[in-house]
């Protein structure tokens, strides 16, 4: 995710461009860089590495001048976030300039057809392909949209783009298809693009908002709007009446709550042209070792914190379930302290939303020290965890801003569901199973749509046990790791006390604290152990608990045993935690609201922990 801004009308464009980028920063904010057609006739850009300040401070000291212009804050996805591979990109004669939003998924074929037939790469972005594309498409007698159509006809992904050329001045040209991208339309015949309405609302509150397949024409006389399969076409103008600030949050009260609503797009988006349907197996470029060392390898250890710590417990059953293979979950602040037997055998895990968490990064310079392999599942492109590891897979989830993790959750524990598609089918996994599991993660984003549309009745529920001081989860197996992570969303935003156990274990210890009062979250859904479950629903019920069971349909026995049911769709049962913690997150978030906390800084908690 990043943000795009363009203006074309009768103003300097740079300093609009940058001021745009600022109020885009919350989308991405490693690098940034703005281009104008200048007053020359020339394409000039401007690129810088790092926070956005850093672009402010050489457009001032350099301000390309210019009333046509385009800018973009990145949030790597391929490559790390420096200077080249900052956007906007130019093709090779610097005619072209060009922004890009989403993930170009045939870059890699492109780049090789490309290179072939002469052009010069100038970063590792799937981003550059576009520009050359365009470039090398452009006809005599082209305007700058017959190029960018006849390269999008090429291009397989998603994008939001925004292009400008010398060799067609004062136009801009823009293309949407599958990350958000809206006109402003501003005075006197001056037009705006931006990632949302953020970008424009200091110029213009009247917005088009584009659809999948519509490409704009922009000039200093007004815009024209195309869709590619029914040619020119009208798209209405809206006003928007919301703040700033709610905005950013594209309309939601708070950053956990949007992100709880990602998450159909981020499961989306951490299997796109990953999954291979027909082997029944993933493909994962981050995955650079041989298949022969990969073989080599005969233990995993997977290390994390937090809510990464407990995504590692899935992957723990994953692997152990599906690939076979013996693998064991350390908290990395215990890790390094521990002696850990590891050794050129052994794969070690980093799992970390920001890729920068101090104890996960100590973790895994320890275990390299060992002579580990190690590996990343972050969500941070050129983070220092993404850096240090010999190899990994990127969540590409997008900036996840909430303090309380959500959507990075799911996002870990797909990856390391296809990262163990990967390993099984090398090792034991038949294709039939594998195609069932690539059929499984197909189906999972409208699945959590689903599950997101009883909101309100997840809040009716939360209004309910609001003033209950405590809560447990109880789990098993797949589950267990979920009920942890429902206690945990639950006590990090609401400050209720909370705790998730095996549910088998409850009869140890913590059936101790059961009674009328007590709200007991049961993870139930029919998965192997689901008969099992029942009986420990029936042990807490018979002491008088308020049992809140998350279960999927054919659950009629546990009629008139549990107080409130909340369904969750069918699933291959390795996945099923994906789905099962969504309404966890959404009871979390509601009563935290409705105990008037801070959702999105809980106190005492930081979003990336740089400490140990
Ligand atoms: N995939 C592009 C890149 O890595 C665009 C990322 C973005 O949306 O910021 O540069």
């Amino acid at each position: 995710m990043c943000g795009i801004v363009g203006y074309v009308g009768s103003k300097e464009a740079a300093p609009i461009l940058v001021q745009g980028l600022r109020r885009l920063e919350y989308r991405g904010y490693d690098s940034a860089g703005i281009a104008v057609v200048g007053n020359d006739g020339d394409v000039h850009s401007l690129r810088r590495a790092g926070k956005l300040d850093r672009l402010a401070e050489a457009v001032e000291a350099v301000g390309p001048g210019g009333t046509c212009g385009i800018g973009h804050t990145r949030w790597a996805t391929h490559g790390p976030p420096t200077v080249e591979n900052a956007h906007p990109h130019l093709s090779n004669d610097g005619s072209i300039a060009l922004v890009h939003n989403g993930i170009i998924e045939n870059a890699g074929s492109l780049r090789t057809k490309l290179e072939q037939e002469g052009v010069t790469f100038r970063s590792d972005t799937d981003t550059e392909v576009v520009v050359h594309l365009i470039d090398r498409l452009w006809e005599e007698g082209d305007t700058l949209e017959d190029a960018v159509a006849a390269a999008l006809d090429r291009v397989i992904g998603a994008y939001g783009i925004a292009v400008i050329s010398s060799r067609d001045p004062g136009k801009i040209v823009v293309a949407r298809n599958g990350s958000p991208l809206l006109l402003g339309v501003g005075k006197n015949g001056e037009v705006l693009v931006g990632s949302d309405a953020a970008a424009v609302i200091a110029h213009t509150r009247n917005v088009v908002y584009l659809d999948d397949g519509d490409y704009a024409v922009l000039t200093a006389e007004g815009y024209r709007t195309y869709h590619i399969h029914q040619g020119q076409v009208q798209r209405k103008v809206h006003e928007v009446t919301w703040d700033l600030e709610a905005i950013e949050r594209s309309g939601f009260d708070h950053f956990m709550k949007k992100e709880i609503f990602e998450q159909p797009r981020s499961l989306e988006d951490v299997t796109r042209g990953r999954l291979l349907e027909e082997e029944g197996s993933a493909r994962l470029g981050g995955i650079t070792i041989s298949d022969r060392e990969l073989l080599e390898v005969d233990r995993i250890i997977i290390t994390a914190c937090g809510t990464s710590w407990h995504s590692a417990l899935i992957g723990e059953y994953l692997l152990e379930e599906l690939a076979r293979i013996p693998t064991k979950v350390e908290y990395a602040s215990e890790f390094r302290y521990k002696n850990p037997v590891v050794d050129e055998r052994t794969l070690v895990i980093c799992v970390s939303q920001s890729g920068e968490t101090a104890d996960t990064l100590a973790a895994l310079r320890e275990a390299k020290q060992r002579g580990a392999r190690v590996m990343g599942i972050v969500n941070v492109v050129g983070s220092s965890i993404a850096r240090e590891t010999d190899f990994g897979v990127y969540l590409h989830a997008g900036p996840e801003i909430g303090v309380a993790s959500t959507k990075a959750f799911t996002s870990q524990v797909a990856a390391l569901a296809l990262f163990t598609l990967y390993l099984a089918r090398r090792r034991n996994l038949s294709i039939l199973e594998g195609r069932r599991l690539v059929k499984a993660l197909q189906e999972l984003p409208g699945q959590v749509a689903e599950i997101l549309l009883q909101d309100e009745a997840i809040e009716e529920l939360a209004r309910r046990y609001v003033d209950s001081p405590n809560f447990l989860y109880l789990g098993r197996g797949f589950q267990f790791p979920v009920a942890l992570e429902g206690a945990l969303k639950l006590k990090e935003v609401s400050y209720i006390h909370a705790e998730g156990y095996p549910a088998a274990e409850m009869k140890h210890g913590p059936i101790a604290l059961i009674d009328e009062k007590m709200p007991v979250v049961f993870l139930a859904p029919k998965d192997p152990v689901y008969h099992k479950v029942l009986s420990n629903i029936e042990e807490v019920k018979a002491r008088s608990g308020r049992v809140i069971a998350v279960v999927n349909d054919g659950t009629e026995e546990l009629e008139g045993k549990v107080d409130h049911f909340i369904r969750v769709p069918e699933t291959h049962p390795a996945l099923l935690p994906i789905l099962t913690v969504v309404p966890l997150q959404l009871l979390a978030y509601h009563v935290a609201v409705l105990r008037g906390c801070d959702v999105d800084q809980p106190r005492n908690l930081a979003k990336s922990v740089t400490v140990e």
